[in-house]
């Protein structure tokens, strides 16, 4: 029977009082489904996406075992190992395990890029029950003698599929390598590629399965619009958007590059409306003040890169505008799923120029769904828009060129690649395919 509210859980009264103190009532699918099979120890397999409550379903049955486990610590290691691949999700998963576990007794500590090692490092010289981590790192901190992992207990693999495209696979199989053999491990992705089942099945041993939410369905919650409109008119729609979206609720601008996301963020204000820029290039407090603003209500519009917007979970944000649209289809979704929180309506809206029209047909196959177009606007491109109608290629377009002649703010943006410094980032910022160790890893430029 799936339990229907956390009374009939079996975890330890102090964690239900800390969720009835939140007001969780009702387990979501991934709780109720996932939390039972954990508390027996056994492994599991959740295929899920962020905004699924996946991270209440993992952290309150390690938080059961920890409270009714408790253990003497051992230097430098952790009974609980989380990965995840961004910061602003380490963030919000340590934030997590602070507010179930308000009324436990237990050591975390968060270890990303970007930050100084040494606080890292202290913090872990005694040990600690929960340890949150991006792999780049953990893995310096390990290869240092800092970090010792031979006696993780739980170890939890998040946002497997976000991992791997951002160039993690090498880093995250050296940390499994050095996890005990006995241990129970949890896994969540949001897509069950190839390469993610084999990893799956070098980890897990007779895991549980679950699966919630696949991709498409935040397709389906979220309205989506196309305009078609030449990169040159862009930013005057964006204006005209952010116009009519003045107190209608928060707003997310994308952008594919730092430097766009840079550009655009100074363009918007310079006409008036109040935005702040989160990409790598910009420092971990500094990204943390932007996202408290944009939380809190007191800073309507965000300008966002991909990989800075990940595990953005903010309930109210009612539009995202897809400025430039994403040479990943994939990427798209993460992008709209920023809107339409915890059932909340939401709406996206992306700008195609002919240059991008082949990324927009991509998208339109992934989520296999046709985006109804908005014409009623000054700069419709009646052209595309009936060469996309007949499914045909507009010739402006191609994958190769699109990422060379687009930049955030539809003028030309300087793209990744170049030569200016961008070492030093924190994590979640690594190209795919990309060497790993030392510290000249390449960051993705975004
Ligand atoms: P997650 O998928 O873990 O990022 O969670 C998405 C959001 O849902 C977070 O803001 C959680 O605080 C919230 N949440 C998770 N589980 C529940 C629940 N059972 N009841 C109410 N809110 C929840």
């Amino acid at each position: 029977m799936t339990p229907t509210s956390f009374e009939e859980l079996a975890l330890a009264a102090p964690i239900k009082r800390a969720l009835a103190e939140q007001n969780y009532i009702t387990p979501s699918p991934i709780q109720a489904q996932s939390i039972p099979i954990l508390l027996k120890g056994q492994d599991l397999l959740g295929i899920a996406q962020t905004g699924t409550g996946k991270t209440a379903a993992f952290s309150l049955p390690i938080l059961d075992a920890l409270h009714n486990k408790p253990q003497r610590l051992r230097r430098k290691s952790a009974r609980v190992l989380v990965l995840t691949p961004t910061r602003e999700l380490a963030t919000q998963i340590s934030q997590s395990f602070d507010s179930y576990g308000r009324h436990l007794n237990f050591k975390k500590t968060l270890v990303f890029g970007g930050v100084g090692k040494n606080p890292q490092v202290r913090a872990m010289q005694s040990g600690v029950d929960v340890l949150v981590a991006c792999p780049g790192r953990l893995l310096d901190h390990m290869n240092e003698g800092d970090i010792d992992l031979s006696s993780v207990e739980y170890f939890v693999l998040d946002e497997v599929d976000r991992m791997l495209d951002m160039g993690f696979l090498r880093d995250v199989k050296k940390i499994v390598a050095a996890l005990p053999k006995k241990k129970q491990s949890l896994f969540f992705s949001a897509t069950l590629a190839p390469q993610i089942k084999e990893l799956a099945h070098t980890i897990l041993v007779n895991p549980a399965s679950v699966s919630i939410a696949p991709e498409k369905t935040t397709a389906e919650k979220v309205g989506q619009t196309v305009c078609f409109v030449d990169k040159e008119s862009k930013k005057d729609l964006l204006l005209e958007h952010l116009a009519e979206q003045q107190d209608k609720g928060l707003t997310i601008v994308f952008s594919r590059t730092k430097h766009g996301a840079n550009k655009l963020c100074k363009s918007i204000n310079s006409h008036g409306f109040e935005a702040e820029a989160i990409h790598g290039n910009r420092s971990q407090p500094q990204r943390e003040r932007t996202l408290t603003k944009f939380k809190k209500g007191t800073l309507p519009i965000l300008v966002a890169t991909d990989v800075a917007a990940r595990g953005v979970d903010v309930k109210d944000v009612t539009l995202v505008i897809n400025m430039d649209l994403p040479n990943e289809a994939e990427a798209y979704v993460h992008r709209i799923g920023r809107t339409g929180r915890a059932g909340a309506a939401g709406h996206a809206v992306s700008y195609c120029s002919p240059e991008e029209h082949e990324f927009f047909m991509d998208i339109e196959k992934l989520i296999q769904q046709k985006i109804p177009v908005n014409s009623s606007h000054p700069h419709h491109h009646e052209e595309l828009a009936s060469l996309h109608s007949r499914g045909i290629k507009s010739r402006e377009s191609t994958r190769d060129n699109g990422g060379k002649t687009r930049g955030g703010g539809g003028g030309r943006g300087r793209q990744g690649g170049g030569s200016r410094g961008s070492q030093g980032h924190g994590q979640g910022e690594r190209r795919s395919g990309a060497p790993s160790g030392g510290n000249r890893r390449r960051r993705r430029r975004v």
